[in-house]
Parts: C-alpha cells; sequence; structure tokens
C-alpha cells in the first residue's frame, strides 16, 4: 500500500510518497512560490534530487505537476496514479468538530469551511490543498489528519479558560493544542523503545522547534498540553512570546497604536526569541551570539529553558509521576545545551542526565540520554509527523 502524504501552506506544498509494508519515503518534494511568480518543485527520489522551475497558478497545478514528478520516467518512482491507494491530509485546527481521523466527503469538507477561522493562517491553505487533490484525483480516498486530534483526550478542567461557560459552549473557545501528531508519534515511539505498554507510561513529550510545546502522557493519552486556542500559547517560541497577560496586550497595543488585530500578528512575529534577543529566532544563531557574550541572546535562551522546566515540573505534578521525558523537534533532536537547561537540576524528581550521552549527534535514531541511575529515562526521538499521517490513513482505509 502507498500513501500520499500532503502537506499545504498558503504558498507552498510539501508531500511524501511512503510505501506503508516497510514504511519507507519512497519519494517526497516541495512545490514553492505557488501562485507566485519563480514557482519551483524541488522532488527527491532514487536517491537524487530533481527541481523543476515552473509557474503554479494555484494549488491544482501544484499538485498536477507533483504527480506529473511521481510518474516521470527519470524522477518517477511508480508507473501509474493507481498505485497511490489514498491521500492523508495534515490540517492544522479541527476545533470540536473532528476529534479523530476523518475520511473526506462534501460534508466534511463543509464543516472545515466552518472552522476554517480557527486557524486562518493554516486551515485555508489546508482546505486548497484538499480541494485541488479531489479536483485532480476524484476517486481517490481521502483522510484528514488533524495536529489537534491527540490533545482531544484533554479533560474539561485541563481545556477549560475560566470564562463564562455559556461563552466557552457557544464560541468554543478553549485550549486546543497543537503538534499532536508529533507528540502522538514520539511518546508511541518512547514505549516501543522502553519495550513498555504505552498504558504503563507517564511521559512528557516536548516538542522543541520553531513553534514549541510540550504535553503530558498519561498511559498514552494527553492529559494537558502548553499551547492553547491557537499555537500562540505556552513556552516562548522562535518569533512567537507564548504565554502572556492579555490585560498587558491591550495595554501595548494603545502605547504603540496597533489594534488589537496588529497586536497579535506582533505577537506572533515580533516576540519571543527574535524580540528578546534582538539577534535572530533560530536558536543556532542564539547560541553563537550568546557565546560570544551577547546579553540579551543568552536572557532569551534562558527565557526559553526556564519556561520548559517550568512546565516539564508543572506536568509532573499534572501527572503524579514521571517514567520519561522525550525531546524531538529541529531544538528537541539537536541541542544537547537546551536539553540540559530543561532537565538538568531535576535530580530530586528523579531526572539524571548523563552529559556524555546529551552530547549525541542527531543520527536519526533514538538516543536515551539519561544516566544510569536516573529513575526517569529521557529520550531524543526524531520526528515523524509524516508517518503518523500515513499510518492513520493506511488504518482509516
Ligand atoms: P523545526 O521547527 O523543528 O524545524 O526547528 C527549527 C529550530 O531548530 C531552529 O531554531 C533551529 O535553530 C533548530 N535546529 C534545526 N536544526 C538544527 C541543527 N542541526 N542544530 C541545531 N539547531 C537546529
Amino acid at each position: 500500500m502507498k500513501i500520499l502524504v500532503i502537506n499545504a501552506g498558503s504558498s507552498s506544498l510539501k508531500y511524501q510518497l511512503i510505501a506503508m509494508e516497510t514504511e519507507q519515503v519512497i519519494a517526497k518534494g516541495t512545490c514553492e512560490r505557488i501562485g507566485i511568480p519563480g514557482g519551483n518543485l524541488t522532488h527527491k527520489a532514487n536517491g537524487k534530487t530533481f527541481v523543476v522551475e515552473q509557474e503554479m497558478a494555484s494549488h491544482t497545478d501544484a499538485i498536477s505537476l507533483v504527480l506529473a514528478e511521481l510518474v516521470d520516467k527519470e524522477a518517477g518512482v511508480i508507473s501509474s496514479m493507481d498505485e497511490i491507494d489514498a491521500v492523508g491530509h495534515r490540517v492544522v485546527a479541527s476545533g470540536e468538530a473532528f476529534t479523530k481521523t476523518t475520511l473526506v466527503d462534501d460534508e466534511v469538507m463543509k464543516t472545515m469551511d466552518e472552522i476554517a477561522e480557527l486557524a486562518p493562517l493554516h486551515n485555508p491553505a489546508a482546505i486548497l490543498g484538499i480541494n485541488a487533490c479531489r479536483e485532480v484525483m476524484p476517486e481517490k480516498k481521502m483522510a484528514l489528519v488533524f495536529d489537534t486530534s491527540f490533545h482531544a483526550t484533554m479533560p474539561d478542567y485541563a481545556y477549560l479558560y475560566a470564562i463564562d461557560y455559556d461563552d466557552y459552549k457557544k464560541y468554543k473557545v478553549r485550549k486546543y493544542g497543537a503538534h499532536g501528531t508529533s507528540h502522538k508519534y514520539v511518546a508511541g515511539e518512547a514505549a516501543r523503545y522502553l519495550g513498555k505498554k504505552p498504558e504503563e507510561l507517564k511521559i512528557i513529550t516536548c516538542h522543541l522547534g520553531n513553534g514549541s510545546s510540550i504535553s503530558a502522557v498519561d498511559g498514552g493519552k494527553c492529559i494537558d498540553t502548553s499551547m492553547g486556542f491557537t499555537p500562540l500559547a505556552g513556552v516562548p517560541m522562535g518569533t512567537r512570546s507564548g504565554d502572556i497577560d492579555v490585560a498587558a496586550i491591550d495595554f501595548l497595543c494603545k502605547k504603540k497604536g496597533m489594534t488589537m488585530e496588529e497586536g497579535l500578528v506582533y505577537l506572533n512575529k515580533q516576540c519571543g526569541m527574535k524580540g528578546i534577543s534582538g539577534v535572530s529566532s533560530d536558536f543556532r544563531d542564539l547560541t553563537a551570539a550568546r557565546d560570544a557574550g551577547n546579553y540579551r541572546a543568552a536572557l532569551a535562551l534562558k527565557m526559553f529553558t526556564y519556561s520548559c522546566k517550568r512546565y516539564v515540573g508543572s506536568y509532573m505534578a499534572a501527572l503524579g509521576g514521571l517514567d520519561c521525558i522525550v525531546f524531538t523537534a529541529g531544538i528537541g533532536e539537536n541541542t544537547p545545551h537546551i536539553r540540559k537547561a530543561i532537565a538538568g537540576g531535576l535530580e530530586a524528581f528523579g531526572v539524571v542526565i548523563d552529559d556524555e550521552k546529551n552530547n549525541c549527534k542527531n543520527d536519526g535514531t533514538i538516543h536515551d540520554i539519561a544516566a544510569d541511575t536516573s529513575r526517569v529515562r529521557v529520550l531524543v526521538i526524531p520526528t515523524n509527523e509524516e508517518l503518523v499521517i500515513a499510518r492513520e490513513t493506511a488504518a482509516l482505509l
């Protein structure tokens, strides 16, 4: 069985073709500058990289180009589209409308349109990608895999904001979380690596990348997560503020002459590591600047790790114990000093990092960076959201 995984952005579209028998990626690539002059497709298959310079006026053009590449004589990996059994689409937000992976039909797409406002930067782009696939491959079964699904098991007292309950009921304003596909994958991999059933484990998963979120996973189910109604909440991120007193936003908007909408753009794009450091949103740049003596870069990194540590501590309490901490995504997989700053100093709670093991290279495998004496295992696990999307799609068929 072969599953095509699609992750559509507003002007880009990433794809992977995965053979489910081996769970190997047989082709992958990215269409860039959809609807913008200078469109191109980078396609990796058969051990080579192919670049196609071609304008793509729409996502439909992009999907058509991807399919042409997949069956191409040189760059292709399948002889015809018939070899694609189904398509799995990544969708950021589901609201309360969908709590699990869902097969696409007209009714589902109508609901998708209705909930698009929950993730205005992401869901409309996913809808473009889904509609394009339905147009180009009308006969294919398609599944929607939601980033929020894994968090659907949070109890009401964890996902509710303390607002008027009637307003929650009416407007569905609550915590939904994000990166659920990644949290789900690494929690499952941790259990597999430790030779335990997911039901036996209490895990804190730290997805640390440009966007970062931390989840508490009890017996394989998410019971709390750091992101909120949108991915703005939680720890400070590359360009996002993370948690902040809303009254401070109102104050800032008035002082800076911003509307609320402009204030939200400011909080999403100009804050976090970038805002504090004045250097960069990228942790490699921040680390280099800190090492060169830049105070604000050091401060940004300290604020990030302190916030992550507080979430880890609070989730230990929420879980009532802890068996494992997982680090994943760009920063979690690649940055020992960040892992050490977050999970170090927790010896009183049974977490002991082994500095030598923590210096492991990211070689695509799982590393246990805890000391032999550590009661809690600390794992670095490369995430694989596309594989989860493919698995969920295959399971639904
Ligand atoms: P992501 O959003 O998961 O792609 O993560 C992006 C973040 O991970 C950026 O802040 C990068 O600085 C960091 N990152 C990605 N790759 C590496 C690497 N090889 N070494 C250090 N940091 C990395």
